[in-house]
């Protein structure tokens, strides 16, 4: 056992406690692990199934040092968490995986595309929108039409506007709520994809392979595992998001949502530094989970195999959808999983299915 590693029977800690934590958490426990959780949330899905809830603000800290002091290294379920709780955690010597400066890129939409120019990837044509009068130049060198978005805490589609030909330019700023933003050009994409990739404290990395994303009213509706494309396209989009991870120097998962254009071309859409939605189907058809990576990661542990076992489609169960559980149950080759939310609104995700067939190109 190398120094830097964090065996079994030690303590997880995890930022945030929906239904990306409770994953984690019961990844962490196959292996021997207990996990204690910081949420704002009452009744938060991955309170449940975790020793401890630390009920507080990430910025409370007394509770961040109590999270310190119980556990051995510590991690989050969503990028959003304010810096300051994970510097102040590091400040206390806790490693935090993935670390405050992974999170300085994944939390702004700018510093993200950046990047990911920074390292050879492709993106939709961009620019910064600070103020309301810079919106008006960079609209006219981005063209029509575009995407105005907040540059930070934008999810599901909240905080961004797509600006149309006829569309008025100070409506789309207002409706952003006038914060700092990005332009975007519109990209006609022919799909969306996303790659999960693990990446160990050794520097080792390990990607799924890319699968399709298709959206409803901005939500992650499906994920089809492996998505359609040439294999030559497969290997470019896994070996752009090893490289993400790694001039990163993350530890722990990147997620990299890609837009494929009519003319094969990978761009970067997003970059989400945990366990993504679009990995969920890694549980059920693949030799070692997203979340069981994301345990082994931060933990110093060798990354297990991401290869499937089988080909997969997850749906997501969004608000009603989840009273339908006693027909997907009796689906022979279907797997479902719930999060144990209470309350089923709207859009909410409260839990998923994972249907499984045979693979389809075994080697
Ligand atoms: P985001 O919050 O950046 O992940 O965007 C949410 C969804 O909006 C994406 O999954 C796309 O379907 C769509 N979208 C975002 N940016 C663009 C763009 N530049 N061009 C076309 N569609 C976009």
């Amino acid at each position: 056992m190398t120094a830097a590693m964090i065996p079994p029977g030690s303590t997880i800690g995890i930022l945030g406690a929906g239904q990306l934590g409770r994953m984690t958490a019961l990844a962490a426990a196959e292996l021997g692990y207990r996990t204690v959780v910081l949420t704002p949330e009452e009744d938060a899905p991955a309170s449940h199934v975790s020793a401890l809830t630390i009920h507080a603000d990430y910025t409370d800290e007394a509770a961040l040092s109590h999270l310190a002091r119980v556990a051995d290294v510590v991690t989050l379920e969503f990028e959003n968490v304010p810096a300051e709780a994970v510097s102040f955690l590091e400040g206390l010597g806790k490693p935090v995986r993935p670390g405050s400066r992974v999170l300085a890129v994944a939390q702004d939409r700018v510093a993200e595309k950046d990047f990911a120019r920074s390292v050879g990837g492709g993106t939709a044509p961009y620019e910064k929108v600070d103020t309301l009068k810079a919106l008006i130049p960079a609209l006219e060198r981005i063209g029509r039409p575009s995407v105005l978005k907040t540059r930070r805490m934008g999810y599901d589609g909240k905080g961004q506007r797509i600006i149309a030909h006829r569309d008025n330019p100070v409506e789309a700023w207002d409706a952003i709520g006038g914060k700092p933003a990005i332009l975007e050009g519109f990209v006609n994409f022919n799909r969306e994809i996303s790659v999960i990739v693990a990446r160990g404290l050794d520097g080792a990395t390990r990607a799924y392979v890319p699968v399709e994303n298709r959206h409803r009213e901005h939500i992650l509706a499906e994920s089809i595992a492996p998505a359609p494309i040439s294999r030559e396209l497969a290997k470019q989009a896994e070996a752009l998001a090893a490289r993400l991870a790694t001039q990163l120097d993350l530890v722990g998962l990147l997620a990299v949502e890609m837009f494929v254009t009519d003319d094969g071309r990978i761009l970067v859409n997003e970059l989400a530094p945990r366990p993504h939605n679009s990995g969920h189907w890694t549980i059920d058809a693949c030799m070692v989970s997203q979340f069981e990576q994301l345990v082994r990661a931060v933990c110093g542990l060798p990354l297990g195999s991401p290869e499937r076992h089988a080909d997969a489609v997850m749906t997501n169960l969004l608000g009603d959808d989840v009273n339908r559980w006693a027909e997907f149950l009796k689906e022979p080759d279907a797997r479902l999983h719930l999060y144990g939310k209470t309350e089923a609104r709207k859009g909410r995700k409260m839990g998923h299915v994972t249907r499984l067939a045979p693979r389809q190109d075994w080697r």
